[in-house]
């Protein structure tokens, strides 16, 4: 069952917050020269219209980074956020109009150096289609194929330096219990990777089999990153909140991202709100 499309969702408040941890990695892994081998296991399309049907039907960027880019010269101020709306802007076809957001394909390819490389995979033959239309660069494969397998199959890598994002859609329950296994297998084959993970935070409270499986499983150091729209709602089904783990977090990630999301989660809604800890270690 492949059913998920992310246009739906595109530029909402949980592509901010994991988009925006996403930047923060990146950043503290530029600061030295050695290759990075980047591995994106969920690619979607890889960038989005926001005037496209499917993204206007929902709208939900306008609670998301629609609200960040309309107040961007007062967040300015933060220096992540700073680096993050100059990112988003450059992005643009016209940098002074918000008209496209970028997946996670897009932020990587981005900040991409020659001696960088990206793998990227997407299962669903239509969001695969749009995925290879993207001109992201010499030094990006994309791969119509199963993201958790093929990124197994790829390791250890060859660069000194690696970085993972697994961002399923979790449309089965059994993706979170999958999620733990191939971080296991993976951690197994590559101790110094920098792994993040993000899932969805629903009144059912199914990532608790991914967060009791992360503490289970021997994993060192888990940073978990989570935000939050409002408390979790009896009589609602849809998503309260979003989080993310970060396993190895570069030194310096939990302030940096605790400063930015400071400055996001007021704008995001009244209930908002953000919570950093460590999950596993330190
Ligand atoms: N990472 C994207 C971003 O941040 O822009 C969003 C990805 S979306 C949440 C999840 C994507 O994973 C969907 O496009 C879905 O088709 C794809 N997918 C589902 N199962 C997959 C699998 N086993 N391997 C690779 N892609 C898969």
């Amino acid at each position: 069952m492949l059913s998920y499309q992310h246009a739906y969702h595109a530029g909402n408040f949980a592509d901010v917050h994991k988009h925006l941890t996403l930047f923060a990695v990146i950043d503290h892994l530029l600061r030295k020269p050695a290759p990075i081998t980047y591995f994106d296991s969920h690619a979607g399309r890889g960038r989005y219209p926001l005037m496209a049907p499917e993204t206007r039907r929902l709208g939900e960027y306008r609670q998301g980074v629609a609200p960040l880019w309309q107040a961007r010269d007062a967040l300015a101020q933060e220096p992540l956020l700073s680096a993050w709306l100059t990112a988003l802007a450059a992005m643009q076809p016209d940098a002074g109009t918000l008209s496209h957001y970028p997946g996670s394909p897009a932020w990587l390819s981005h900040r991409l150096r020659d001696q960088d490389r990206l793998w990227l995979f997407e299962l669903h033959p239509g969001e695969h289609g749009h995925l290879a239309e993207q001109r992201l660069g010499d030094n990006v494969t994309w791969l119509h194929a199963d993201g958790l397998q093929g990124l197994l199959d790829r390791l250890p890598v060859v660069t000194p330096r690696l970085c993972v994002l697994i961002d399923p859609s979790y449309e089965r329950k059994a993706e979170y219990r999958e999620v733990v296994e191939t971080l296991n297998a993976a951690m197994g084959k590559a101790r110094h990777a920098v792994m993040l993970v993000w899932y969805p935070l629903l009144p059912s409270g199914r990532h608790r089999d991914l967060l009791d499986g992360v503490r289970e499983s021997g994993l060192r150091k888990v940073w978990r990153s989570e935000l939050t729209l409002h408390a979790p709602g009896e009589a609602s089904h849809g998503m309260y909140g979003s989080g993310v783990l970060v396993i190895n977090p570069p030194w310096g990630l939990d302030e940096r991202l605790a400063g930015a999301m400071a400055a996001v989660t007021p704008r995001l809604g009244p209930e908002a709100s953000y919570r950093g800890n460590w999950w596993v270690g330190e």
